[in-house]
């Protein structure tokens, strides 16, 4: 028999419309765009992946950067290795490039995609086996006024479509972003609540000001108030034991996930596959929370049905994921390209339970939405 060896590599850009225009603290975005990986094996077997960011702004990442890095960098170290020693290789790629996680991370989820579709398992069995038939889904509210959020949280809970909600901030003051999220939240009080997420645009003496406010109106979690790098004032923020604070930018790697925990920083991680550099990595982290009494929560770099697949199967398998998700993407998309999208019921996603990611590519739709490259790098 021969040794079984990654043959092919390709990736490709994807640019699909969203529904409704998605307001970041920074930028407001109607289209989003994907890096899409094939991994063909020599057994014939082919795996997929993907990756998307919010945008440029959040760790330094892009679509263009990603593909340049996998398609110059990555690609030349697995051709011809056997895809089984799945670690070993991930261990070369972070040798021999620095950074560039969610580039890792979309070459990791090819790779689980193809042994889960070769040994016809699904991805979560290869991560330690499922804890979650399904993941509870919170829905992002960004109608862009008050009164709009509170009518579309209360329309979504009325029609059982999603319990729980996350509110964007940061592109008004902080004390106008502070008082428009009460008002939200008191205007859905008794049916649902909002956590925040103001992508680290807050400051400290501003969140401490708002605190109890924000504590009686039942705001459920604060999300990175603080610039990444200000662990102290995140601790000084958790410390104040009023509404737990979650730690998105300022968690990537496992080493991150250490230094949280032992500064005391986060009393939620909110995890994400692609900042992480892969679904093991975020395993991983998620065991440095348990051991630590942190809480997880499934953030969402807002992807397709594939990557959302990947989430899904990392999340599922870890036992501490008390604040559900926000894998909302394929329902944010005004389309998917799976012939078979996840599926979003009852305010939760399940699980996908076919073998790899449990996804099949619509090659149609890759068709439609592929970007035509003009004077981009390509190999
Ligand atoms: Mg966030």
């Amino acid at each position: 028999m021969t040794t079984l060896r990654i043959k092919r590599i390709t990736t490709e850009l994807l640019d699909i419309p969203i529904k409704r225009p998605h307001q970041f603290s920074t930028e407001k975005v109607a289209v989003k765009s994907f890096v899409l990986i094939r991994m063909e094996l020599s057994n014939g077997v082919v795996g997929i992946g993907e990756g998307t960011t919010p945008g440029i702004w959040w760790n330094g990442e892009s679509v263009e950067t990603m593909k340049l890095v996998i398609d110059r960098y990555a690609v030349p170290l697995l051709l011809e290795e056997n895809p089984v020693y799945i670690e070993k290789l991930m261990q070369k790629l972070n040798r021999q490039i620095r950074a560039n996680p969610f580039a890792k991370a979309i070459v990791e989820i090819a790779l689980f995609d193809a042994l889960g579709k070769m040994y016809d398992v699904p991805v979560h069995q290869l991560l330690g086996g499922l804890h979650l038939e399904k993941i509870p889904v919170r829905w992002a509210l960004a109608s862009g006024t008050p009164e709009g959020d509170i009518e579309e949280a209360i329309g979504h809970v009325g029609a059982g479509r999603y319990a729980d909600f996350k509110t964007k901030s940061g592109k008004e003051s902080p004390d106008d972003d502070a008082l428009r999220n009460i008002r939200i939240a008191e205007g859905i009080r008794g049916r649902s609540s909002i956590g925040i997420d103001p992508n680290g645009s807050w400051d400290k003496v501003t969140v401490m000001k708002w605190m109890d406010a924000f504590f009686e109106a039942g705001i459920d979690f604060l999300e990175q108030p603080l610039p990444p790098e200000d662990i102290r004032g995140l601790a000084q923020l958790a410390a104040m034991k009023k509404v737990p604070i979650m730690a998105d930018e300022s968690l990537a790697t496992v080493q991150d996930a250490l230094r949280l925990a032992e500064e005391k920083a986060a009393d939620i991680f909110s995890l994400k596959i692609h900042k992480s550099g892969g679904m093991k990595n975020t395993v991983r982290i998620a065991g440095i929370a348990q051991a630590a009494g942190i809480s997880c929560f499934g953030g969402t770099s807002l992807e397709s049905s594939i990557g959302t697949a990947a989430c899904v199967h990392a999340y599922a398998s870890i036992p501490n994921l008390d604040y559900g998700s926000e894998l909302f993407g394929p329902d944010w998309l005004a389309d998917d390209p799976v012939k078979n999208p996840l599926t979003i019921k009852d305010g939760s996603i399940l699980v996908p339970d076919g073998p790899g990611l449990g996804v099949e590519l619509d090659e149609e739709k890759v068709e439609k939405y592929r970007r035509e490259e003009k004077g981009v790098l390509t190999r």
